[in-house]
C-alpha cells in the first residue's frame, strides 16, 4: 500500500540545472599540494588541535579533539607533515579567516589503523562517543554533530527515522549521486541510526526528479533486514527542509520554536547516513565528502573530496571556467551564500561550488518599493508573512521581528524568488538574526560580568567578616588592657572597625 503524502504551504519551482553534473559518476579528487582542515567544521565549540607543527600524521589520526558537548573530532585527510596551526581564509559569509591546521600531503596516504564495531553487540553511549570522535555532523548543511541527535534522551526512542534524499535545491546533485552509487552503504548506516533511535519506522524520502536514485535506493532496500520505505515524493523547492519533508511525509507540523522529535521524527541526510555506516562498519572518520561543482565549468560533475582541499582545485579540476566568472556560491542559488576566496577549503558542509557567470545568473535588478501584493507569504513554506518581517528588520525594529517568529524563517530565498519588486528579503532576514544573536550575545557577556562582580563583593564581604572574627577571638584572648571595662561585644565591634580601616587602605594586607 502506498504511503499517503501531505502537502506544505507555499514552494517554489525554481529551474533545477540538475541535468548538468548527474549525468557523469563521482570521481575520486586526486590529492592536493596542500590541505587547510579547519577546527571548526561542525556546530558548537570548534575542536582543539592536539597535534604539533612538523609533526608527521597519517590519514584518519585525529589532528583535533572534541571540545565540550556540542563538539566532535576532526581528523588528518591524508598521510603528511602538519606544517602549521593558523588562521586560514574558510567559507563563510563573514569571508573572516579562521584556524587551520595546515598539512602537506606525502602522497603515500597511509591509513591509521581502523578498527570495525561490531554494533549490535556495543552499548549505545559508546557507539555516540565513537560517531563523536569519527568527526560526523550532519552533512545537510547544518553539520549539527550525529552523536547528539542520535541520542533519543528521556523520550527512550524517537519512532520514525527519516532519512533526507530530498536536495530540492537547484544545482546540486551530490545527494543524488551518493544515493546512486552507495545505496547499500545508506541502507547500512540507517540500520545503525534505527538501533541507536529505537525507531519502529524508516523511511528515505526522495524527490521524484531523482528516478534512478529511488530505483537504486529501493533495489538496496530488498537485502534490508529492517523495515524500510523508500518514498518518491512530489519535487517542489524546500521539500528538502526538514519541517517540510516531515510535514509532506506525516502531515505533522513541528512546532514554531520545536524541534522535529517534538513530532516524533529524527531526520538526516543522505550523506550523513552513509558515513555513520563508514565508521560504524569500516572504521573510516569523516575525512571526505562528495562536493557538486557545477556552473561555469567546462564539466560540471561530483567529486569525493577531501576535507581541507582548496576550492581553487576543484575548479580547475571540472576544466576550469567557461565565461568570464562572476563569483562562487557554495551552495546553491537559493540558500548557498557568496564565496571571498576560492582558496576556502572544502568543509562537512560543502555541497557544493557553484561558479558564476553574467549569462548564468544576470546581476539582479534594482530593487524597488514593495508594493504590498503578498506572493512572498503565498510563497513562504514557514507561513511566515515575509513583508511584515521585511519592514521590521529594515526599521530595525527586531523585538518586531521576533514577535512575527523570524527564527522560524529558514531562509529558503521563497520569498525572495517571487517578489516581483526584487527585494532581497533574506539578506535582512540574515542581517536582523545576526544583531539579535549579537545583542543576546551582548547581554550575556554584561550577565556574566554583573555575576562576577556580585561574586567579589560578596566573598570582600566574607572575608572581612571573617577577619573580623579571627581579631576578636584574638582580643578576647588577651589579657584587659583598659582595666576590664570593655565588653567583648566591644571587642568585636572594635576588631570590625579595624577590619573596616584595613579593607579601606589600599595595600593594607
Ligand atoms: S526565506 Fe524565510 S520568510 Fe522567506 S520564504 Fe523562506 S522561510 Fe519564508
Ligand atoms: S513579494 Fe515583494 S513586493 Fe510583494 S509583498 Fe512581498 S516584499 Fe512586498
Amino acid at each position: 500500500m502506498s504511503r499517503t503524502l501531505y502537502t506544505f504551504h507555499g514552494g517554489v519551482h525554481p529551474p533545477e540545472h540538475k541535468q548538468e553534473s548527474s549525468v557523469r559518476p563521482i570521481i575520486k579528487s586526486a590529492l592536493p599540494q596542500q590541505l587547510f582542515v579547519p577546527v571548526r567544521q561542525h556546530m558548537g565549540e570548534p575542536a582543539q588541535p592536539c597535534v604539533a607543527v612538523g609533526e608527521r600524521v597519517r590519514k584518519g589520526q585525529v589532528i583535533a579533539k572534541p571540545d565540550g558537548y556540542v563538539s566532535v573530532a576532526v581528523h588528518a585527510p591524508t598521510s603528511g607533515t602538519v606544517t602549521a596551526i593558523a588562521a586560514h581564509p574558510v567559507p563563510h559569509p563573514s569571508g573572516l579567516n579562521d584556524t587551520c591546521i595546515h598539512i602537506q600531503p606525502d602522497g603515500l596516504d597511509e591509513w591509521v589503523e581502523r578498527h570495525a564495531t561490531d554494533w549490535r553487540d556495543t552499548p549505545p553511549s559508546t557507539l555516540r562517543n565513537i560517531l563523536r570522535d569519527m568527526g560526523i555532523a550532519g552533512l545537510g548543511g547544518a553539520v549539527f554533530p550525529t552523536w547528539i541527535k542520535l541520542n533519543p534522551g528521556r523520550a527512550a526512542k524517537v519512532p520514525l527515522l527519516l532519512i533526507n534524499g530530498g536536495e530540492c535545491e537547484p544545482w546540486i546533485t551530490c545527494d543524488d549521486l551518493t544515493m546512486r552509487e552507495h545505496a547499500d552503504g545508506i541502507v547500512q548506516g540507517a540500520a545503525i541510526m534505527r538501533h541507536l533511535l529505537g525507531a519502529e519506522q524508516v523511511v528515505i524520502a526522495i524527490e521524484d526528479n531523482k528516478p534512478d536514485a529511488i530505483s537504486a535506493m529501493r533495489k538496496a532496500a530488498t537485502q534490508a533486514d529492517y523495515p524500510l520505505e523508500i518514498v518518491g515524493i512530489p519535487t517542489l523547492y524546500p521539500s528538502g527542509g526538514a519541517k517540510q519533508l516531515i510535514k509532506v511525509i506525516t502531515g505533522r507540523e513541528v512546532p514554531s520554536g520545536g524541534r522535529s522529535t517534538d513530532v516524533g521524527v529524527a531526520t538526516f541526510n543522505v550523506g550523513t547516513t552513509l558515513a555513520v555506516h563508514r565508521a560504524i562498519h569500516l572504521g573510516e572518520p569523516m575525512i571526505s565528502r562528495v562536493v557538486t561543482v557545477t556552473g561555469n565549468v567546462h564539466t560540471p560533475q561530483n567529486y569525493d573530496v577531501l576535507l581541507g582541499t582548496p576550492m581553487h582545485d576543484l575548479v580547475a579540476w571540472a576544466g576550469g571556467h567557461v565565461d568570464p566568472v562572476s563569483g562562487y556560491i557554495m551552495g546553491g542559488p537559493m540558500m548557498g551564500f557568496d564565496l571571498h576566496t576560492v582558496d576556502a577549503p572544502v568543509v562537512k558542509a560543502t555541497n557544493c561550488v557553484l561558479v558564476k557567470s553574467d549569462a548564468l545568473f544576470p546581476p539582479a535588478p534594482s530593487a524597488q518599493e514593495c508594493i504590498r501584493c503578498t506572493r512572498c507569504a503565498d510563497a513562504c513554506p514557514a507561513e511566515l508573512q515575509p513583508q511584515a518581517l521585511y519592514w521590521f528588520a529594515r526599521s530595525k525594529h527586531f523585538d518586531k521581528a521576533q514577535d512575527h517568529h523570524l527564527f522560524d524563517c529558514i531562509e529558503c530565498g521563497c520569498c525572495s524568488y517571487v517578489c516581483p519588486s526584487h527585494i532581497p528579503l533574506v539578506h535582512y532576514y540574515r542581517y536582523a538574526k545576526s544583531e539579535i544573536s549579537a545583542a543576546r550575545q551582548a547581554e550575556q557577556a554584561a550577565d556574566h560580568a554583573r555575576e562576577r562582580h556580585e561574586t567579589r563583593l560578596a566573598r570582600m564581604e566574607r572575608e572581612e567578616q571573617e577577619r573580623a572574627a579571627r581579631l576578636a577571638q584574638r582580643a578576647a584572648a588577651k589579657p584587659a588592657n583598659d582595666g576590664g571595662n570593655s565588653s567583648p561585644s566591644d571587642a568585636v565591634q572594635a576588631a570590625m572597625q579595624r577590619a573596616r580601616a584595613q579593607q579601606q587602605t589600599p595595600n593594607a594586607e
